[in-house]
């Protein structure tokens, strides 16, 4: 072990750094605080042109980073009224270092965000400000403008509705504030161009992260996908109808919901239904795999809870949000599946063009630095996924809030009842209470029982942020009661008495706000999170998490609870449930973090031949490397056009060609291995590591890529229409698609359960014929 990363061991978590290694940046920015309040607007804004202009290739060293704390410090208190503390100053250095910093809820992490994009930028470098959504990009680029314009750093930002030619300028400016998916999708339209100059997006360069657990960890795992053409639907519908036969007798589902097998019955009667002989037999593969597929939406995917079905679609339901899930689909034949249980018309599907996976998106940055409430119970994590580092920021002023423990239930109706009788009372007095559920069903039953008891909730789960953002704002005013999922409003800040303080000294004397969890989350950072948003800045405050034994978490991860009786009124008080519980909770964090692992390793792998393609790609769209082929290729023909072609012409001609075919292949490789991931726990029979059958059968496939384009593309070079006015593409079958669509992909619809289902589906196949 290196000397440094035994010496980190030995001073705090592996992994986590302290950020107070920066208190000496903030004691020299201090310094400099009495000479800059003397300059004018013009001079500061000199001062960071300066700054600028001094900054070497290897960037700023102390003295100047010291320097641009001062200055935006000084920018701060001038455009924003708000003169940064000393622990956002800690908080910028830890981001200007390259850490993830963990800064609590309210601290205002947005200005030590901007204050270090400005850092970056002055140093000449391209930053993107990535947000978990377009409402918060909108909202901080427009809030940090003023100050970043006084310190000389253009700002620009990226929504869902922006040009090509406003991403492009955005994302030319210092700063661009732009949201995870959108970056993403951006990446993957790129892909597609044929001319350098329809690019949006340069080099990526710095990225600071905002709610960097959110995006590094809940949702790296799912990858952002460009499709393209119409309806090349799976045909399910057999399938489906099967399932929808199966009795209960026909399957096995286990208690926790995670996994369902068809029983021997089940097998039987569905090849009855089919009218095959043995569904197992060579051949019947796709079969198979779309029987189980069809078992599984119609099991274990639960309407209202995975899902809901709004305007004749389905929808996806957001397992770290519990809400809507924006733009999210599952992989082709489970949608199918899910489409068909409900009845519903087929949703059009297309050709996947390409798909990145949000981590590998992030890996492609020069520099990346995040921030967050919770970073450093998560250090270990982003370490082995990035190599990141996290360290812990103090907060202003010290919290009080009151963190109490668990109350703990034998059943869901008990803890439900007391969560009501918590809230009634604390209302009953004017408190503001905000309860955190698990999903939307949960959030509309607690409603709807509130309701009974003459209370009116403001209920979150709309799906639009910004709205959620100003029910959210209100939730520390007097008297109010606000049901919402875990990240329903995340980065909207809470401030007793309402969003304009008009009640805060009335609220402060209740207490404060009153968090109340509904359940354990599935790890225990999500159970901070939620209790964080009381208590920010100093402000006084509650939190209190209910626990059932009949909780999801539970009932999947530790069902062997301890026998104990409750008191009449459910409750239960015991260090043996509460070290349950703990334990519980600790085995969804590892299951979960085993179902990251997986997917990625999935993932590496054809990452690492997007890689290539796009090395491929690179050389043809930016240098000449079209022309070399086909002319080396195809030299008659080549030498036949030169005659009457000219060369810029026949040149674009060649590169077009090119592209058309490598795309294409491309697509078709993708397609290929979706297919096989879908069946290849299936396919295997139990005999080997499906992963590692996958790897191969994925690498196989992909031998010879580059081969095939060439010859491919030799082949369209010989038959194409090629004039002095260049390629007729339509003539030459190399036409691109007129459209393409963006979405997510949830390729892991049991959430930390998917494993567990795929090892029983191998488990059923050993054990089987
Ligand atoms: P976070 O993202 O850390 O939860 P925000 O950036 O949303 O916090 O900021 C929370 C609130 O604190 C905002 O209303 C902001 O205006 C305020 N704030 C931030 N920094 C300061 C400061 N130095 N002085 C006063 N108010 C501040
Ligand atoms: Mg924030």
């Amino acid at each position: 072990m290196p000397i440094k990363e035994s010496f980190r061991r030995l001073i705090g978590r592996p992994g986590t750094v302290d950020q107070r290694r920066h208190q000496r940046l903030v004691q020299a920015a201090g310094q400099l605080e009495p000479a800059l309040q003397k300059l004018t607007d013009e001079e500061l804004h000199g001062a960071c042109d300066a700054l600028r202009e001094g900054s070497g290739p290897s960037g700023f060293g102390n003295a100047e980073l010291a320097e641009v704390c001062a200055l935006g410090r000084e920018a701060a208190r001038r455009t924003l009224g708000e003169r940064p503390f000393d622990v956002q100053l800690l908080g910028t250095g830890g981001l200007l270092s390259g850490s993830v910093v963990e800064m609590a809820t309210g601290e205002g992490k947005t200005l030590s965000g901007a204050l270090a994009a400005a850092g970056f930028a002055l140093q000449g470098r391209h930053v993107q400000l990535l947000t978990v959504n377009d409402y918060l990009a909108a909202r901080d680029a427009n809030w940090m403008q003023p100050l970043l314009a006084l310190m000389g750093v253009s700002v620009g930002w990226v929504t869902q509705h922006s040009s090509r030619q406003q991403r492009r300028e955005a994302y030319a400016g210092s700063v661009c504030y732009v949201s995870v998916n959108e970056v993403g999708f951006d990446v993957l339209r790129d892909r597609l161009c044929t001319d350098a100059a329809e690019l949006v997006l340069g080099e990526p360069d710095v990225v600071i992260i905002d709610e960097a657990d959110a995006v590094l960890i809940d949702e790296a795992r799912v990858p952002l996908v460009l499709a393209a053409g119409e309806g090349v639907g799976d045909d399910i519908g057999a399938a489906a109808g099967v399932v929808a036969e199966l009795s209960a007798a026909d399957y096995d589902a286990d208690p926790g919901g995670a996994a369902v097998n068809l029983t021997d019955a089940g097998i039987e009667h569905a090849e009855n239904l089919l009218g095959v002989d043995n569904l197992y037999a060579v051949g019947q593969g796709d079969l198979l795999t779309q029987l189980n597929v069809a078992l599984y939406a119609q099991v274990l995917l639960q309407r209202d809870v995975d899902y809901l079905v709004l305007d004749g679609q389905v929808r996806l339901v957001d397992d770290n949000r519990g809400r809507v899930a924006d733009r999210q689909r599952w992989p082709d034949g489970l949608q199918a599946a899910v489409e068909e249980k409900e009845g519903l018309k087929l949703s059009e599907r297309g050709q996947i063009l390409d798909s990145i996976l949000v981590q590998k998106l992030i890996e492609g940055y020069r520099t990346i630095c995040g921030m967050t409430g919770t970073a450093v119970v998560v250090s270990e994590q982003l370490r082995e996924f990035y190599q990141l580092e996290a360290g812990a920021v103090p907060t202003n002023l010290p919290c009080i809030r009151s963190d109490e423990p668990d109350r703990m239930y034998a059943t869901t109706e008990a803890k439900e009842q007391a969560i009501v009788d918590l809230v009634a009372e604390a209302h009953h007095t004017g408190r503001p209470v905000l309860l955190g559920t698990q999903d939307i069903a949960e959030s509309e039953r607690l409603a709807a029982l509130l309701r009974a008891r003459d209370i009116k909730p403001a209920v979150l789960n709309a799906k639009n942020d910004s709205r959620e953002a100003a029910i959210v704002a209100e939730a520390g005013a007097y008297a109010a009661v606000t049901v919402s999922t875990q990240m329903a409003g995340r980065g909207t800040d809470i401030r007793l008495g309402g969003a304009d303080e008009a009640g805060h000294d009335r609220v402060v004397g209740l207490s404060g706000l009153l968090v109340i969890g509904t359940s354990r989350y599935h790890t225990s950072r999500l159970d901070d999170q939620l209790r964080g948003r009381a208590g920010r800045q100093g402000d006084p405050g509650g939190s209190v998490i209910f626990v059932s034994l009949e909780d999801p978490l539970i009932t999947r991860y530790a069902p062997d609870v301890p026998d104990e009786t409750p008191a009449e009124d459910g409750q239960l008080d015991s260090v043996a449930v509460r070290r349950h519980i703990d334990h519980a909770q600790r085995v969804a964090e590892a299951a979960w973090m085993s179902t990251h692992r997986t997917t990625w390793r999935y993932h590496q792998q054809i990452q690492a031949q997007r890689d290539e393609v796009l090395g491929y790609r690179h050389q043809v769209l930016h240098a000449d490397r079209a022309a070399l082929e086909l002319s080396e290729s195809c030299p008659q023909r080549w030498a036949d056009l030169a005659e009457s072609v000219p060369g810029p012409q026949l040149a674009e001609a060649a590169r077009l060609i090119v592209l058309y075919q490598l795309d294409q292949l491309w697509a078709e490789q993708l397609a290929f291995t979706a297919e096989l991931r879908e069946g290849i726990h299936l396919r295997v029979l139990g005999r080997q590591d499906p992963l590692q059958a996958f790897h191969r059968e994925a690498a196989n496939a992909f031998r010879g890529f580059a081969a095939r384009v060439r010859s491919r593309a030799a082949e369209a070079f010989e038959g194409a229409t090629i004039t002095s006015e260049g390629l007729d593409v339509g003539a030459s079958g190399v036409k691109r698609p007129s459209s393409t669509w963006t979405y997510l992909v949830n390729d892991n619809p049991f959430g930390s359960a998917g494993d567990h289902v795929l090892r029983s589906l191998g488990n059923l196949i050993r054990g089987g014929r």
